[in-house]
């Protein structure tokens, strides 16, 4: 479970994350919903712990990760990453990039891959390189790597916008899929109302900074805050 109190983050003396606050349950999909340059890859950098916040606290089930005078290291955070433009590592085959982070013995490591890429529909290409699949098996198994190694939580940075139309779709059913079998609790990301309504449980919907509106899908679509939420649920579709 992960919450996020009043956080804050400035520059050049101007609040571009301006007291954000969530929770997220195991298990459940908040979608960070809103326009370009509201904020949302920020806040998601400092929950992953790239970035550093100007004020609030985050909490993973209960435990304080970070403040302003106390930070877990990225690494320590059990917090998994896919962005669009986290690449596989090109001279890893695929099983060595779903492995990659993994503890444990070699037999329990393959046998996590194996699951994984199976899950995934993958397990014919355990020993091809990433040069040799298609960009929607490669998000595949970016997503198969990410969540190896049972984080609790999981950050998602507009994953699918690399992805063809055709493609999407059906990754964003099997990605939420395997995330609620895992029970990660997940922040996404995106400024696609539909991917927002089609995989969240949550939307926050983000403007300058702020979160302006939260709720369930339907009640933020059917009932938006404002005018502007109105047209920016409008304009997409
Ligand atoms: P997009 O949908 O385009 O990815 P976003 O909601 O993810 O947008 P952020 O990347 O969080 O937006 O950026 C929010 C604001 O903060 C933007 O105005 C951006 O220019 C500014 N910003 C982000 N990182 C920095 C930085 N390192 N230095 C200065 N300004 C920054
Ligand atoms: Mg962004």
């Amino acid at each position: 479970r992960l919450e996020i109190r009043n956080l804050r983050r400035f520059f050049d003396g101007r609040p571009v994350v301006d007291d954000v606050s969530l929770k997220v349950q195991k298990g459940q999909v908040t979608c960070l919903l809103g326009p370009s340059g509201c904020g949302k890859s920020t806040t998601l950098r400092m929950i992953a712990g790239v970035e550093m916040q100007d004020s609030g606290q985050i909490y993973v089930d209960g435990k304080l990760i970070c403040d302003t005078v106390f930070r877990v290291p990225p690494e320590r955070r059990e917090i998994g990453l896919m962005f669009q433009d986290f690449a596989l590592f090109p001279h890893l085959s695929v099983a060595d990039n779903v492995a990659f982070g993994l503890k444990g013995s070699r037999a329990e490591k393959r046998a996590r891959v194996e699951e994984l890429l199976t899950r995934v529909s993958l397990a014919r290409h355990i020993d091809s390189f990433p040069h040799e699949l298609s960009g929607g098996e490669q998000q595949r198994v970016a997503l198969a790597r990410a969540i190896a190694p049972r984080p609790k939580i999981m950050l998602m940075d507009e994953p699918f916008s690399g992805l063809d139309n055709r493609l999407r779709d059906g990754i964003r059913d099997e990605t939420l899929s395997l995330l609620k079998e895992e029970e990660a609790a997940v922040v996404l990301v995106t400024h696609e109302p539909e991917e927002a309504m089609r995989m969240g449980d949550e939307i926050a919907l983000m403007r300058g900074g702020k979160i302006v509106q939260q709720g369930a899908p339907y009640n933020v679509y059917t009932r938006p805050i404002d005018k502007a939420a109105v047209a920016f649920f409008s304009d997409v579709n």
